[in-house]
């Protein structure tokens, strides 16, 4: 039994780490404040290799196991979370579906481009009455002489607005009980980016809603087989479960990181605050609830590599989700307790780490609805 990530794994993450705290670190706490996502960076991103990590080479990628994906995740996360989920739903959301259900001249036309992180792609499956329930999607697309009407709206897609995102994948009933999923060029009469919404936190992420006002593609922007949106989805979601959950290790990590720094040099009555228990004991929790959701979540990955059963690789994703979100949704409050009064204060990451935390127990599928499919997957008629 092996509990470490391989060589190759540390060393990768090794080059990642550099890059998160020479690129992004010191600019990080400015673009927050500009509620910018620096394209230079996504760029940086794509040359460095890290959109094309799952990718096979003949689209530019890399061909690397689905853990160094994790990887790179968690280590720009351990930074900045806006930045981190850029290439958790990059890659997840954007990516993905095409790689995994494209046909080959879909995969030749965008892939490219998308892998060397000269554009970015959105995956819209939300509406503004289909969250959880993805399957009461209202969005509407109807095909005659070779072209998809689409009416409806979507809401919340990371990634679908930035100057260079040059496609989004949504969702669509096609019948009454069909629903499909068709490429939309960006750009394409009809298909309208609403201005971005204003967020509790992941500021440099793009998110917006869309709208689609007789959207009109051509036929072969369908997605894989008519009626399989729904699978699809639930596919894309799975592996994103677990990136999100790497995204989360790397916040309960950062936040360990700059706590522990931070009481051995902070001060009270005469010594470090973290000769005190109180403060001490906090930081031995979170060290173990890190260590806890980095097991779960490379357990899962390490599943996915091993190509184990749906079922199994499905039940770990919840799981590592579900602990590893709530763990650094914990891991910001201990954090910002530490800190004290400059835990409050946007100088320091803790409180963007704050704001960034609880965003990870909702998207990519709620705390609930992972626990229903856990408690589904125990063989429980949970609903
Ligand atoms: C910043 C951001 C980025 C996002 N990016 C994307 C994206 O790129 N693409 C995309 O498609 N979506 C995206 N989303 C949407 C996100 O996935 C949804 O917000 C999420 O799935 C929850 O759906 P909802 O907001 O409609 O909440 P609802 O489904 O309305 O849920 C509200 C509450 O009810 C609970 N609840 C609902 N049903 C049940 C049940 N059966 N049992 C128990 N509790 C239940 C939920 O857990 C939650 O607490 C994003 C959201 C945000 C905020």
């Amino acid at each position: 039994m092996m509990f470490e990530l391989s060589g190759e794994h540390e060393t990768f993450r090794k080059v990642v780490r550099d890059f998160a705290e020479r690129e992004i670190a010191p600019h990080v706490a400015e673009w927050d404040r500009e509620h910018r996502l620096p394209i230079e960076v996504v760029h940086a991103m794509g040359e460095l290799g890290l959109f094309g990590l799952v990718v096979p080479e003949q689209y530019g990628g890399s061909a690397a196991d689905f853990t160094s994906l994790c990887v790179a995740i968690e280590e720009l996360g351990r930074v900045d979370q806006s930045i981190g989920v850029t290439l958790e739903a990059g890659v997840g959301l954007g990516i993905n579906p095409i790689l995994t259900f494209g046909t080959d001249e879909q995969k030749q036309r965008w892939l490219p481009d998308l892998v060397a992180g000269r554009t970015l792609a959105g995956f819209g499956l939300t509406e503004p009455d289909a969250g959880s329930d993805a399957s009461a999607t209202k969005t509407r697309a109807v095909l005659a002489d070779g072209q998809w009407t689409i009416n409806g709206a979507k809401a919340f897609i990371t990634n679908s607005g930035t100057s260079i995102t040059s496609l989004v994948a949504v969702t669509a009933k096609t019948g009454d009980n069909e629903i499909s999923s068709l490429i939309v060029p960006s750009g394409t009469p009809g298909f309208i980016v609403e201005p971005a919404y204003d967020k509790l936190g992941w500021h440099i992420s793009d998110t917006h809603g869309l709208s689609f006002d007789d959207c009109r593609v051509p036929e072969e922007n369908l997605l894989g087989t008519r009626g399989d949106g729904y699978r699809q989805f639930l596919a894309v979601l799975d592996d994103g479960r677990i990136a999100i959950a790497a995204l989360a290790v790397g916040l309960a990590q950062g936040c360990l990181d700059v706590s522990v720094k931070y009481a051995n040099e902070r001060k009270t009555f005469g010594t470090p605050i973290g000769s005190r228990q109180a403060v001490a004991f906090m930081l031995s929790d979170l060290a173990v609830s890190v260590e806890a959701a980095r097991l779960l979540t490379y357990k899962a990955a390490w599943l996915k590599d091993a190509g184990r059963p749906k079922a199994q690789i499905k039940q770990a994703a919840s799981m590592a989700k579900l602990y590893a979100t709530e763990a650094a949704v914990a891991a910001t409050r201990t954090a910002t307790q530490v800190f004290g009064g400059n835990g409050f204060m946007e100088e320091f990451p803790v409180a963007r780490f704050y704001r960034d935390a609880k965003i990870l127990e909702i998207g990519e599928g709620t705390s609930e609805v992972q626990r229903m499919l856990i408690a589904r997957s125990l063989g429980l008629p949970a609903s």
